[in-house]
């Protein structure tokens, strides 16, 4: 069929635009289900510290038990929950669970009392009022304290609305939680963007740490973002580590933390949990 559409100047309708449609209209359909339903739940990624390779804190990543298409990834339906005015809410329990598991873990692990959740926030929840409100419920009913806690905003929003990203960045900063720019340099965020807006945590993209091959030691650009984070004195995360080139690069280029399956992919919260018991156990510092 593909060689036949657009021809003409119009496109056919054809069966798999229906099936595209009809799979969106599901997804919307169900995702009214999914929260009452308790059919969300979160997963956890390590996030490490490069020089120890300990545990420092967790990202909190959303999954969907779909009733009959199974796991669904953010990247499918959140878009669709955006389009349905759900993401306050699918938002709101988020930010609930995630702080009731690290505040939990916090609790319970002797050598986890530092431990920090970091969860994601969509634009369109930046900019609606209820934020503030729900961070705020969320660290007084789970006991995290404020400071565990970081905020992970896209660099679309500091461009889209500077304004009113300015003023929530203040609030939440006031109720000391941290913030950080997640898929940095993908954005259109710039120096200036980084000045105005006081974040405490650069996340550098994925994209740019799959740049570091066996040739070079470490690509200009990547540099350019390690340094940029240095100058500013903010703390730098590298997102996506999946091979030991890559980890040794960053390590020796002084970046702090970092996530990636070659440490951990996200996990459930008993294998979470599971992991900072085993890390308890082990000596503070690796020889
Ligand atoms: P993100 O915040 O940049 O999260 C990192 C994504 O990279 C996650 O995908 C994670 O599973 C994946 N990842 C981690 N390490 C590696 C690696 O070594 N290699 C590769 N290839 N991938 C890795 P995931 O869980 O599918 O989430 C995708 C995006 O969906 C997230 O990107 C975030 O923007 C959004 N998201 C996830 N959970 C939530 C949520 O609760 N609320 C909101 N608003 N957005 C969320
Ligand atoms: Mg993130
Ligand atoms: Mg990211
Ligand atoms: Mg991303």
């Amino acid at each position: 069929w593909a060689k036949g559409a657009g021809r003409g100047g119009y496109v056919v309708f054809n069966p798999q635009m229906r099936s595209a449609a009809a799979e969106r209209r599901q997804l919307e359909e169900d995702l009214w289900a999914a929260l009452p339903g308790g059919q969300f739940r979160l997963v956890y990624q390590p996030v490490v510290d490069l020089g120890s390779e300990r545990v420092m804190g967790f990202e909190a990543l959303l999954r969907w038990d779909h009733p009959t298409l199974g796991v669904v990834l953010p990247e499918r339906f959140l878009p669709v929950a955006e389009d349905i005015g759900l993401i306050p809410e699918i938002g709101r329990w988020v930010l609930a669970e995630a702080c009731a598991a690290a505040a939990g873990w916090r609790r319970s692990h002797p050598g986890a009392g530092a431990l920090s959740m970091a969860v994601n926030v969509s634009p369109s929840q930046l900019g609606s009022p209820g934020l503030i409100d729900d961070v705020r419920s969320a660290l007084e009913s789970s006991g995290l304290p404020a400071a565990a806690l970081v905020l992970e905003l896209t660099e679309s929003v500091l461009v889209r609305d500077p304004l009113l990203a300015a003023e929530r960045l203040h609030e939440l900063r006031g109720l000391g939680v941290r913030v950080a720019l997640d898929d940095f340099g993908t954005g259109y965020s710039s120096l200036s963007h980084l000045r105005q807006f006081a974040v405490d945590i650069l996340k550098i993209d994925r994209s740019f740490v799959s740049t570091i091959d066996d040739a070079e030691a470490m690509p200009a650009i990547l540099r350019g973002l390690i340094n940029l984070g240095r100058t500013l004195d903010l703390e730098i995360v590298a997102e996506g580590i999946e091979q030991e080139r890559q980890r040794s690069h960053l390590r020796e280029g002084q970046v702090g933390l970092a996530q990636g399956y070659l440490f951990a992919a996200p996990l459930e919260h008993t294998d979470a949990e599971l992991l900072l018991l085993g890390q308890a156990e082990a000596p503070a510092e690796s020889p």
